[in-house]
Parts: C-alpha cells; structure tokens; sequence
C-alpha cells in the first residue's frame, strides 16, 4: 500500500493511499478537498474510499466535496454517525474493513473525541492514528479522561514495533521540547530530536514515524517507565496517575 502526504492547513497531514493490487485509492481525514483533488488529478486517480478518524471540521472538512465528486464511500466511527456528515460505513471497535486487497481494523480510542477511531491495515502495517498518538506526543483531551486516553494509547502502543504511524498533525518537534522536559535522560529520544531537527530545517515531513520508535521516545506512552516517573517525582505511581499528571503539564507548557 501507498501512502503519499499532502499537508494542508498550517500542520495537518492528509494522507493518500492506494492499494496497488486492485487500484483502489483512499484518503484519510481529509480536512480540506482541494489539495486532495489536485493529488489525485496529478496522478489520474479516482477516489473510491474516505477514512474518517474524528469529526473535527480540520479532519473532515473536505469529505463532503470528495464524496460528491468522486462517489466515494465514507468510513468513519459508529459512535460518530450524528455528527460525521454523509457517512456510509459506521465501524465501532474490533470492526474490520476492506479496501482493495487490504484490511483495516478499527480500534475506538477515545480521550482526544469520544468517538475517536483509528485504523490499522494489518498487511502494510500501517496506522492511522489521527489525534490520537502523535509522534512524541498524543492529543488533548477534549471529550474524555485521562484513563480513556491511557487505555486507548495502550492499545496502539501493543501494536508490532515496525508499524508505521501516520498522525493527523506535525506536531513532533514543539511535542518533543516537552518530552525532554519530563524524560530527560532518554537517549534514544534526544537522538530523535536531533533527527526531527533536521528533517524540519529541510522542510521536511517527521512523519511516518514507528510504534517502536514511540515506545522508546513518546513520553505518552511510557507513564509506565520508571525514567519518567522518577523525573516528574512520581517514582511508583500508577501508570494512569503519571499519564494525567504528564497531560496536565503539557497543556500548560510553553516551550
Ligand atoms: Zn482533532
Ligand atoms: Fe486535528
């Protein structure tokens, strides 16, 4: 499976995939139609499947306009049916689906929405994870808790190392000024960070990133660590006490 980046708005990603067995070619969270429409164009592709992640209007703004021009169906999350407009396929968690010759499942991973979906094509191991898990980071929580998010980022978390990650936003080196600030002494995370640095002195994308790469550098999915406990002061506490407490001080951190 293809995965081509179309960046829209000033940090989101759009991503383009295509199964080169049955030419079937999708769009996941697509916030805006028209750098989508002028990919397509450019490779003389017909879209046949929109992946839905969350309702925000950033990841869904453009679904409409795709679906009408194209006829594409709209993959989204069940629990989201009320509020994701046009949508024909409603999934909720464990579900699968196909596109072309490839499976996706769907885990519901809320904490960022509530109704909050992320796909996992098992063959390409391939995650879309939207605002979910970022690279060095993961999402606000607007519409759950803290221990939704925590049990939502284990589960990706358990997912194989080398699965690719695509996220909704290039979030990864503001989310990594923090990351140093509560695990400071993670030498595979300061080799990230001066890797991010340069991929975005080039202008470069930071994404796709690894689920292994993020066990070993995203303070978010290492509330479990004892590095990290001990550097925010809270050696032995239960793994969601630190998440919360890692998410509470990332909302108030200006790096
Ligand atoms: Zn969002
Ligand atoms: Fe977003």
């Amino acid at each position: 499976m293809e995965v081509i980046l179309v960046p829209a708005f000033a940090d989101n990603y759009i991503y383009v995939l295509r199964d080169a067995a049955s030419g079937k070619v999708g769009v996941v969270d697509p916030g805006d139609a028209a750098p989508v429409q002028a990919e397509l164009e450019r490779r003389g592709w017909s879209l046949t499947h929109i992946f839905l992640t969350h309702h925000h209007d950033d990841h869904i703004g453009g679904a409409a306009a795709l679906k009408d021009r194209y006829r594409a169906s709209v993959v989204g999350a069940r629990a989201d049916a009320h509020r994701i407009p046009g949508l024909d396929v409603a999934l909720g968690d464990g579900a699968r689906t196909v596109f072309g010759e490839q499976t996706a499942r769907v885990f519901a991973v809320p904490g960022h929405t509530s109704g909050h979906i992320a796909f996992w094509f098992e063959a390409a191991e391939t995650l879309f994870s939207g605002d979910t898990l970022f690279s060095l980071g993961c999402g606000r929580l607007f519409e759950g808790t803290p221990a939704q998010m925590w049990e939502s980022l284990q589960s990706l978390r358990a997912l194989t190392d080398q699965t690719r990650v695509y996220c909704g936003h290039e979030y990864t080196q503001s989310n990594g000024r923090f990351a140093l600030t509560v695990d400071p002494a993670n030498d595979a995370l300061h080799q990230r960070m001066e890797e991010v640095a340069g991929l975005r002195a080039r202008n470069q994308p930071t994404i796709p990133t690894t689920i292994g790469m993020e066990r070993r550098t995203n303070p978010f999915l290492r509330a479990d660590d004892p590095g990290v406990q001990s550097a925010i002061g809270m050696a032995g506490a239960p793994a969601v006490e630190v998440f919360a407490e890692l998410r509470r001080r990332k909302d108030h951190f200006r790096g």
